[in-house]
């Protein structure tokens, strides 16, 4: 590689002089769970750019939300001789057999935004508790009282209960007190917008529409269930995402959604490229890894993990993501 393109990705990754040696011809794989959100191709963009300055090769496989064809995905990523496994599990307990393919070839494993409960897997993530509470919080602090309605995520997802005990956390006093009620809550099979938008409509029946506000839990399900709330004139409630999605930051600009949490997916996917080639080239101490914290699952499995912080964007500080470049104002501002 030559030297200013070195020194470039030196600045760029922030990889130093002997882990860019050691991870030049390295090749990275990718299991993604799928690509539904937009979220996912901007991780991919920041994973690969991040890989290309290294000097590393990227390579991936797309589960389609299918956690057997995840399976097979690592399967074939490991045939094809990959260095490091970054994996974006679909279902936290089917990915299990996946974790001990790679531990057999030592390949090491990144768990990748979701949790995969095991010690062996570097766990690296935003702080999902803390986007719950964010969520939760907007959406109060638009709402103190009243019915509220809980969209959660996927049940095979860990996040969707991380974001809800945030949730939890925040509301609990309200609920103490009376001021608030939580009358319905619905997990999202596969985060799919349609399932949310079908669980919100049934909400909405079974409570003759008697609904103040609604903690969705990231910004697809939010459309969802914002599209129940439009076909029976009740758009403009609170509403709560995450993602930054930019049909949701629109919403949030057009008033129909409170919140959207952004977690900055470049950062995250720069930071799992980072940790892999760190990790195929490491001695295998993960707590070594820049950032790398001890951290233990509910359930208690030690495990070496790295959490990102997320920032709540509501119509106060919209600038944050124009200024950061993660959209632009007219698309910000389609509409309003
Ligand atoms: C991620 C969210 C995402 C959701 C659906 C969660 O695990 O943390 O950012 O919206 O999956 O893909």
């Amino acid at each position: 590689m030559h030297k200013s393109i070195i020194a470039a990705a030196i600045a760029v990754v922030g990889f130093n002089s002997a882990a860019l040696a050691e991870s030049h011809g390295m090749t990275v794989g990718v299991s993604w769970s799928n690509f539904q959100e937009e979220r996912w191709k901007t991780d991919e963009a920041a994973i690969k750019e991040a890989l290309d300055a290294a000097g590393a090769t990227y390579v991936s496989a797309d589960a389609q939300s299918s956690s057997s064809k995840q399976l097979s995905d690592v399967e074939s990523l490991i045939a094809q001789g990959v260095d490091a496994l970054i994996i974006l599990a679909q279902d936290t307990d089917a990915i299990g057999p996946a974790v001990d393919a790679a531990a057999n070839e030592g390949i090491p494993v990144v768990a990748y935004d979701r949790l995969i409960e095991d010690p062996r897997a570097f766990y690296l993530t935003f702080d999902n508790v803390e986007v719950g509470r964010m969520q939760a919080r907007a959406v109060l602090a638009a709402q103190p009282e009243g019915n509220y309605v809980m969209i959660k995520g996927s049940p095979t997802d860990p996040n969707a209960d991380f974001l809800r005990g945030g949730q939890q956390e925040v509301l609990q006093s309200a609920i103490d007190s009376g001021a608030i009620v939580i009358v319905d809550e619905a997990y999202t099979d596969g985060w799919l917008p349609a399932n949310a938008q079908r669980n919100m409509e049934q909400i909405l029946t079974a409570n003759d529409n008697k609904v103040d506000a609604v903690v969705a839990s990231n910004d697809g399900t939010a459309g969802g269930a914002v599209a129940a709330l439009t076909a029976q004139g009740m758009e403009g409630i609170p509403v709560s995402g995450q993602d930054g999605d930019h049909a949701a930051l629109n919403r949030v600009a057009l008033g129909t959604q409170t919140v959207s949490v952004w977690k900055d997916a470049r950062d995250l996917g720069r930071s799992a490229a980072e940790i892999a080639v760190a990790m195929a080239s490491g001695d295998g101490d993960m707590a070594t890894i820049d950032g790398a914290q001890s951290w233990t699952s509910p359930s208690g499995t030690e495990m070496e993990a790295k959490f990102l912080t997320p920032v709540p964007i509501t119509k106060d500080n919209l600038s944050v993501v124009v200024d950061a470049g993660w959209i632009t104002k007219d698309a910000l501002c389609q509409g309003v």
